[in-house]
């Protein structure tokens, strides 16, 4: 029997972004993945939002998903777009990017970081004990590891095996989607009717001025809403035929499909994201209605939260109960997401009067203030976790910042590319020492002049010092003196090195 520090079951965005980043923090690090290859049927989701590109861009690979995809406006809620080019962020913007595309750049990176994936193999089972977990897999073999993460999906077998509840709703509507030939060409668009949205696409695409403008030629993609709820069968090409009669007279001819999936709006969250030495991340955690294009993105953020934690405690540098804070922080984010689905879900459904109220929310979207609030929510960019009272940094994503050091100008993402803590000095340099934990976090002596400014918040009053977590959030801000810092470099980053 083989073994690793950690085996992540599912080689999907989450589990090669959290192998990424287990990896950046040397973790041996291992990812089962049952498909054969990265290979994806069918693109899935559609793009990135802006805290998931300001994530990739800490770890230096931001630029290999914007040179692949498309810049748009992509926040929105319930069909009402918002607009985030004035939110304080170099990445002011969503990417429309499928979901295969996402996979293979992840992917490839993951390779560079030497993580070994086990294509076309599956997690069967595991079993626990105080030391590790034993983990079999579909060919027999099995693998001791010292942690397993589930990143297996919406019907996680790790997840199920673990003996995790996942209380939830049942799905309220059902859609096919699908990529196929047709005979004859339909009108590319949306289209809403008594059933609910309905609408035809091209896989390939460009953004101009706004609009979303499909290439003339390729394969249609398909999304129709099914006249019933609860089927449970893989989807057929006849199923689709009769989707689409019911709801434009005509299936268009298709034929040829690539690929034919169903979506619902079940939405569920596991009672806990950790049972001892097996933890879950991404759809295993949570599954909701892909209305506002969510999933993925909570998912990848899911990995970075849990990935230096789990480190950290892999390498004995922290104790177990530092992995009680991944369930702490990230369960209430991904609990919002799915209100804000069932929300968006009920607004879109068709009835005049949801009608009358979706115009009346999108009317108030249209001001200010809940734009703002609405669209942090969207992006990701209004993550908070509850680290106590302080400033309004406390908790929250780390601005990129233009910084001065004495060797030149410094992007600050540029520090967390390595994924290790950092201790931002803004005011004497060498006025705060850390000796203690000199090993374990980098302190960058710095001037910064521009605003302090966070998404929906507005402006904050500029600290002297803040120390940032590998995962980009701020952990301790201090304001002319270190009252609190060494507590907090003692909580996320152990006790004090013996001198
Ligand atoms: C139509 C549609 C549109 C969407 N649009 C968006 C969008 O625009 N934005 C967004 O953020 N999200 C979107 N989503 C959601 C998004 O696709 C998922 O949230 C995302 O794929 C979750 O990633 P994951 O890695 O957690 O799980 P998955 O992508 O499901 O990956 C799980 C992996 O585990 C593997 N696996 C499963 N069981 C085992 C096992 N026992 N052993 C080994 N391997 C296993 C699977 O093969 C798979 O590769 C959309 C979803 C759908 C269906």
């Amino acid at each position: 029997m083989s073994g690793h520090a950690v085996v992540i079951a599912g080689g999907g965005p989450t589990g090669l972004m959290l192998a990424g980043e287990l990896a950046l923090a040397g973790v041996d690090v291992a990812v089962v993945e049952r498909r054969p290859s990265q290979e994806l049927a069918g693109s899935r989701a559609g793009g990135l939002h802006a805290r998931t590109i300001e994530i990739f861009d800490m770890r230096g690979i931001a630029d290999r998903f914007l040179s692949q995809g498309q810049k748009a406006q992509v926040a929105g809620f319930a069909g009402t777009q918002l607009d985030i080019s004035d939110f304080p962020t170099r990445h002011n913007y969503g990417l429309g990017l499928w979901q295969n595309h996402i996979e293979r750049i992840l992917a490839g990176w993951v390779r560079e970081l030497r993580v070994p994936i086990h294509y076309g193999s599956e997690v069967t089972g595991f079993a626990q004990d105080d030391t590790g977990v034993d983990v079999q897999l579909s060919d027999g073999r099995s693998l001791r590891a010292d942690y397993l993460v589930g990143c297996d999906g919406g019907r996680s077998l790790i997840r199920k095996a673990a003996g995790i509840e996942f209380p939830g709703w049942e799905p309220t509507t059902s859609s096919l989607i699908a990529e196929v030939e047709m005979a004859e060409a339909p009108q590319l668009g949306v289209r809403r009717d008594a059933l609910g949205v309905h609408a035809f696409g091209r896989e390939e695409y460009e953004v101009r001025d706004g609009k979303v403008v499909f290439k003339d030629v390729g394969p249609i993609r398909v999304m129709v809403t099914e006249a019933h709820v609860g089927r449970t069968r893989e989807p057929t090409l006849r199923d689709l035929s009769e989707a689409l009669v019911t709801v434009y007279g005509t299936d268009y001819g298709i034929h040829s499909p690539t690929w034919i999936t169903r979506f619902t709006d079940m939405t569920r969250q596991a009672a806990a994201y950790r049972d001892r030495r097996v933890l879950l991340a991404g759809d295993a955690a949570h599954v909701h209605s892909p209305v506002g294009g969510q999933g993925l993105n909570t998912g990848v953020q899911d990995a970075v939260n849990l990935g230096w934690k789990l480190a950290r405690v892999v390498h004995r540098a922290a104790p177990e109960s530092l992995l009680d804070s991944y369930h702490a922080e990230r369960h209430p984010v991904a609990a919002r997401v799915l209100r804000n689905t069932m929300a968006q879900v009920a607004l879109m459904r068709v009835d005049d009067r949801i009608e009358a109220l979706r115009d009346t929310v999108s009317e108030l979207l249209g001001m200010d203030e809940p734009r703002k609030r609405f669209a942090a929510m969207m992006s990701g960019l209004d993550v908070h976790y509850d680290l106590g009272e302080g400033h309004p940094l406390l908790g929250r994503r780390m601005p990129d910042l233009d910084l001065v050091t004495a060797s030149g100008p410094l992007r600050l993402f540029t520090l967390l590319h390595h994924a290790r803590p950092v201790l931002l000095n803004l005011g004497e340099p060498g006025g705060v020492a850390i000796a203690p934990w000199g090993d374990r976090v980098q302190t960058i002596d710095a001037k910064y002049v521009g605003a302090w400014e966070l998404p929906a918040i507005g402006a904050v009053a500029a600290p002297t010092g803040v120390l940032i977590r590998p995962d980009g959030y701020v952990a301790w801000v201090g304001d002319r003196t270190d009252t609190g810092l060494t507590d907090a470099l003692t909580t996320w980053f152990g006790p004090p090195a013996a001198a």
